[in-house]
This record gives structure tokens, C-alpha cells and sequence, in this order.
């Protein structure tokens, strides 16, 4: 009999984490991802999984997003020295973003030295050294292949159309089919494919972080020219706090569209993000993952993603210029939600004028910097001072990388027969919701997984 245990993100949508174990012997661990967001969420960071690492023959990992790669170091630290099969491009996203993740808790760890008082972790989870064993782990399987790597199952990574190099997870063991979405994207984007039609399969774990909700159906660029537009007649410069993998070449590609339809003024644009520009080049790199190659399209090296007069600010001291800057630029900084990075300094020196606007393009977490923004907070402490908040705030929901809830319902519509299926990765509201709706319209019987429960498969 196998088994599947659902070890994170069930009930919850961070943490992504599902153990298979097969009749014959494997035992996969499906994505290793960390719990973010409030403090009653990171603490579970600190519990070691309910499986020894060492015993795992592999990690079949998803994609390169913190809650579903984001625990592999701490894994690696404790003894795991097996195989992470995952794309080519997730390898380098993943390696990308947990380097990040490292560096970020090194600096907490040391702030919360210096202030016991405040009760927080004062080492950090892991490092950078951990991060090392990983990139060292990292075997590319390409789309579409069936691989055999693993004793006692096979797997196949089809295209998820989530970030670059996502994937849906296909494992097949015993004469019988799991299907893992890891998570899924959206239709009719403009870089990246649709999400890959699954046409058969006995199980499936399906994500459903938008289970239960729609996203606007108005054009994403289309209200990114209307901000644009009206930041410049504030006459004041227009700050963008953007995920620096994924969301902030979309801003470019979708400026580089308006410019070249006349649509807005010629502005200044600076990225400001490091971790950005690196994905820039991730992307160039990997064709295979994208609707289009940038290098044909774009010319070799671009990375501004077709959008004209650029340019990426490496130094931090050139990022301290920019606070200059009075009107006729753009700036990307990251990290999107306003919680870390360069951005919290462009938010301090910006948020106090009125002439500036600070545009959201992405999901705001609770308690961050960015959610206290977009619901009308008069201030917001940065860098433990109060910043009075006289900017004009807007947000654009249509850039969102998940599937919404008529998407998901869509994917479901491409199995041919009735997959079992156990929902993950959203709260209880949109996995019971999305439950309900995909048995009711396909007749699959389909339930939220709890956290820590084991279904016995066969
Ligand atoms: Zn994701």
C-alpha cells in the first residue's frame, strides 16, 4: 500500500511539503517549502518534519518559490545528500531565491542579538554554506521526459505556466498515477505557457490558493498605463515594489509594450534589484520554460525584457542616488510586499510626498508593510521610525501568478477520468470551496488534506 503524507501547506498555503511512499520502497518528498507570514506560521520552521531526511531517496521539487523550496537547506542540514529533481531553470531560480533567504536570516539572526529582549531566533535557520549542499543537489530533468531515476517509481515535470520553470509533477509507481500541480498558473499570459492538461491520473494533490476567488478580468497593462499616465501628471515618480522573480520582468515586458504602442511618456525606468536582474538572465537563459526566446526577439543580453531606457542599479550607492529623482521615473524595487530590501528605503524617502505614487502589482501578506499600505494606514514603521503616508497608493491585482479559482475548475476539466483528489495550499474557505465545486462539476471526489494526515493509496 502506499502512501501520502501531507506534511505542509494543508490548511495553510506556505510550507509545501507531501511525502509518497511507495510498495516498492520509494520515499519522495514532493516540494520542501518553508512556512512564511506571521510569526505562529514561520515558528513551524523550527519543527523538524516528521521524516528523517536521511532516508529519502529524492526531492521532486515544483518550483522555485520560497514555500515550496524554501526548506531544502534546513533538509541538507540535517543529513538529506539524495538527489532534488526539478528543471533546469527552476535549479538556478530556486538556487537564486534561497541564497537570498539566507542572507536575509543571517541579518535577523544578528538583529536579534543585539536585542534578546525581543525573544526571536538569534541563529538563522540556515545559511549560505547550506545553501551550497543544495545547489550541489540539483539534477535537471527536461519537460515531458519520463525519468526513471528513482527506484520504485518514475516521474515526469510538465509545464505548470506558473514561474519560470515550474512544473506539474507526475509520479508513477505500482500501475498507478499521482499527479502533484505543485502550483498552477494562468491562461493567456504573455511570457510563460499555459498550464499543461493532465489527461489521466489516479490521485492528484491540487493547490487552490485562489480556490474560492476570481481575478479581475480587466488587462493587467491596461491598468498599468493608466498608473503610469497618472503618476506622471502628479508630476512625481512612480515606485513599484515587485518580486524580483517573475513579477518584475512582466512590469517590463508590459512597459516595454506601451512604449512601443506611444502609449506612455518616455520615462526613466531603474531596476533597482540585484536578485531581479539575475533573474532576468535566468530567463534568457531557459527558452524552453518561456512562450517565446528573449534572445531572438530582444537581442542577446537584454535584460530589461524589450522595455527601453533601463537601467539596473547594482550599487547600493546608486540606489541611494535615485532618492533624487523628482518626476519622469520608474522605479522596481524589490521584495514585493515591502517586508525586506531595497524597497524599504524608496518607501521612507517616497511614502511622505504626495506627488509620488507607489503602485502594489502583486498579493499583499497580512502584517506586512504592503497590506497596511494598500488599506489606507496614515503611516507605517520603517526601519523602526514612523513614515507619515502622503504618497498616492494604488494596486493591480491582474499580474497575480495562480490560477483563480474558474482556472483551476478549467485544469480539472482536462482529466478524462475521476481522480481522487486532496486539495492543498490555501486555507480551509478555498480548499473546501474548490473541493465542493470540482466534485460537483466533474463528480471527482476531492477533499482538503489535513495537516499531518496519511491516506493510504493503492
Ligand atoms: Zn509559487
Amino acid at each position: 500500500m502506499a502512501r501520502i503524507t501531507f506534511i505542509g501547506a494543508a490548511g495553510v498555503v506556505t510550507g509545501s511539503k507531501h511525502l509518497l511512499e511507495t510498495d516498492a520502497g520509494a520515499r519522495v518528498l514532493l516540494d520542501c517549502g518553508m512556512y512564511q507570514g506571521l510569526r505562529d506560521l514561520t515558528e513551524r520552521n523550527w519543527i523538524p518534519p516528521p521524516v528523517d531526511p536521511k532516508t529519502l531517496d529524492a526531492v521532486l521539487l515544483s518550483h522555485g518559490h520560497l514555500d515550496h523550496c524554501g526548506y531544502l537547506p534546513a533538509l541538507a542540514q540535517q543529513g538529506f545528500r539524495k538527489p532534488i529533481y526539478c528543471t533546469a531553470a527552476t535549479a538556478e531560480v530556486a538556487e537564486l531565491v534561497l541564497r537570498d533567504a539566507a542572507h536575509l536570516q543571517e541579518d535577523e539572526a544578528a538583529r536579534a542579538a543585539k536585542h534578546p529582549e525581543r525573544g526571536l531566533h538569534t541563529t538563522p535557520l540556515y545559511t549560505d554554506a547550506d545553501v551550497d549542499v543544495v545547489a550541489s543537489l540539483f539534477s535537471s530533468a527536461r519537460y515531458d521526459d519520463m525519468r526513471d531515476d528513482i527506484a520504485g517509481c518514475r516521474f515526469c515535470l510538465k509545464d505548470a505556466g506558473h514561474i519560470l520553470g515550474s512544473a506539474i509533477i507526475e509520479v508513477y509507481f505500482e500501475s498507478k498515477k499521482l499527479t502533484f500541480t505543485g502550483d498552477l498558473g494562468r491562461y493567456g499570459r504573455p511570457l510563460l505557457h499555459d498550464p499543461s492538461a493532465i489527461a489521466q491520473s489516479d490521485y492528484v494533490i491540487a493547490e487552490s490558493t485562489y480556490g474560492d476567488r476570481l481575478h479581475p478580468k480587466n488587462d493587467p497593462q491596461e491598468d498599468l498605463c493608466a498608473v503610469i499616465l497618472a503618476a506622471q501628471q502628479r508630476h512625481g515618480v512612480l515606485v513599484i515594489p515587485s518580486f524580483a522573480v517573475g513579477r518584475a520582468q512582466e512590469i517590463l515586458y508590459a512597459i516595454g509594450r506601451l512604449q512601443a504602442a506611444n502609449r506612455i511618456p518616455r520615462l526613466a525606468i531603474y531596476v533597482d534589484s540585484p536578485m531581479a536582474i539575475a533573474a532576468d538572465a535566468i530567463m534568457e537563459r531557459h527558452p524552453e520554460a518561456m512562450r517565446f526566446d528573449l534572445k531572438e526577439r530582444f537581442g542577446p543580453g537584454d535584460t530589461a525584457i524589450g522595455a527601453q531606457s533601463v537601467s539596473n542599479v547594482v550599487s547600493s550607492a546608486d540606489s541611494i542616488k535615485l532618492n533624487d529623482l523628482r518626476s519622469d521615473a520608474i522605479i522596481i524595487a524589490s521584495s514585493g510586499m515591502a517586508s525586506g530590501g531595497r524597497i524599504l528605503h524608496h518607501l521612507r524617502n517616497r511614502l511622505p510626498r504626495s506627488n509620488d505614487t507607489v503602485c502594489f502589482v502583486g498579493f499583499q501578506g497580512p502584517g506586512t508593510i504592503g497590506n497596511q499600505l494598500i488599506n489606507d494606514r496614515g503611516s507605517v514603521r520603517i526601519f523602526g521610525l514612523r513614515v507619515e503616508a502622503r504618497a498616492h497608493i494604488v494596486k493591480i491585482d491582474g499580474f497575480s501568478a495562480h490560477a483563480d479559482r474558474d482556472e483551476l475548475l478549467r485544469w480539472f476539466g482536462g482529466f478524462q477520468n475521476d481522480p481522487r483528489t486532496y486539495i492543498v495550499h490555501a486555507d480551509p474557505k478555498p480548499a473546501a470551496s474548490l473541493a465542493a465545486a470540482v466534485q460537483q462539476r466533474y463528480g471527482v471526489i476531492a477533499s482538503p488534506a489535513a495537516v499531518a494526515e496519511v491516506v493510504e493509496i493503492s
